[in-house]
């Protein structure tokens, strides 16, 4: 069997834990409980490996993140082992200690969340009085530090008339490159999607406001814009392919493909408690599930953009068809496209209550 090319970047969810209480967090229903998170050793361990195989990025998520303390061990850890190493977090724990503690590990690049661009909105998403204005401290101390600063802003129904506030703030921070990102509705996302898809006209005024920023600030602040599927023709590259060129780790250790991949039935995961990262890639049978071309219905089979978006998202497939082996019905092309009309026209409910993210799905 050909040896397949090694994985451009390992996600480390190191932890479920977090503050906040994010309606629109993509993280599943059922989270991993404390006690079952990786250990220091078995983090660092798995760094090494993924260091031996020639992956080049460690991208730290979670949950939060900075929830663990052995944090600052596991990025001077990667660090050293020559990995680009890149924290995504919500910041409020991202205290002057913290932050002084990370400058001693070698990170390279932090990107910080905000909930929005006004304090109270931002407080009542995440469920964390005062958690605005600790992120706000948190990136005055990124930028006081030198390091790059990527602000992360994900929008909804209730706050993307605030966009251009946002986009102010993200300037105002000092932001190297400012993420707008529509929700991506999956875990507690796809449970709150009545209440927090926006309307076309919605999009097409934020996609406006996006472009006019881009050419203000061009040469100065790069904006990445993430659409929502729902509105989309063509489905996105979802992970840039299944198994092409990331591996994704739960708190637990268990290896997926893409964090939503275990919401699909019938596939077992490989842990990396009792296998290696290179036996993952390499060999276990989910991901190679649908790796490539080979697993893929028509119309996908003989499109051809298929080596360009890979048939689109499996859990998407999953979660709107319940089979993820169909064409991703955000494609134009696909018998069930017009499912997505159907399901925007059903979730056009403001008044809707939001469930907020807890562990455990309590
Ligand atoms: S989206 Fe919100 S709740 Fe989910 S991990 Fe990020 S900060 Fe925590
Ligand atoms: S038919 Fe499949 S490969 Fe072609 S554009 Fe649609 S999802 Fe992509």
């Amino acid at each position: 069997m050909s040896v397949i090319p090694a994985p451009m970047g390992l996600i480390a969810e190191l932890t479920h834990r977090c503050p906040l209480q994010c309606a629109y967090c993509s993280n599943p229903l059922e989270m991993v409980a404390p006690r079952e998170e990786l250990t220091t050793a078995q983090w660092l361990r798995v760094i090494d490996e993924a260091a031996d195989i020639g992956i080049l990025q460690l991208h730290l998520t979670g949950g939060e993140p900075m929830a663990r303390p052995d944090l600052p061990k596991i990025v001077a850890h990667a660090a050293a082992r020559g990995l680009y190493t890149n924290l995504i977090t919500s910041g409020v724990l991202l205290t002057d200690a913290a932050m002084a503690d990370l400058l001693t590990t070698g990170i390279d690049h932090i990107q910080l969340s905000f909930q929005g661009a006004e304090a109270s909105a931002a407080d009542s998403m995440g469920g964390y009085k005062g958690g605005h204005a600790r992120k706000l401290d948190a990136a005055r101390r990124i930028r006081e530090a030198g390091l790059t600063l990527t602000t992360n802003f994900v929008i909804h129904r209730r706050n993307i008339a605030d966009l251009p506030a946002m986009l102010a703030m993200g300037e105002n921070l000092g932001s190297d490159r400012i993420e707008i990102a529509h929700t991506q509705y999956y875990g507690w996302a796809l449970k709150n999607r009545a209440a927090l898809l926006p309307t076309r006209e919605q999009l097409e005024r934020a996609t406006t406001q996006v472009e006019a920023a881009r050419e203000r600030l061009m040469g100065r602040v790069v904006i990445d814009y993430v659409v929502p599927d729902y509105y989309a023709e063509r489905p996105k590259a979802c992970m840039g392919g299944w198994g092409r060129l990331f591996i994704h780790l739960l708190p637990s250790g268990k290896a997926l493909p893409c964090h939503a991949a275990e919401t699909i039935p019938g596939i077992s995961f490989a842990s990396v408690r009792d296998t290696s990262l290179a036996e993952v890639w390499q060999n276990d049978p989910a991901f190679n599930r649908f790796r490539a071309t080979g697993w893929m219905p028509e119309p996908c089979k003989s499109c051809d953009r298929r080596e360009i978006d890979w048939g689109g998202c499996r859990c998407q497939a999953l979660a709107l068809l319940g089979d993820a082996s169909a064409t991703d019905p955000v494609c134009d092309r696909s018998p069930d496209h017009p499912i997505m009309a159907e399901l925007v026209a059903q979730s056009s409910d403001s008044a809707l209550a939001l469930v907020p993210r807890r562990l455990r799905g309590g």
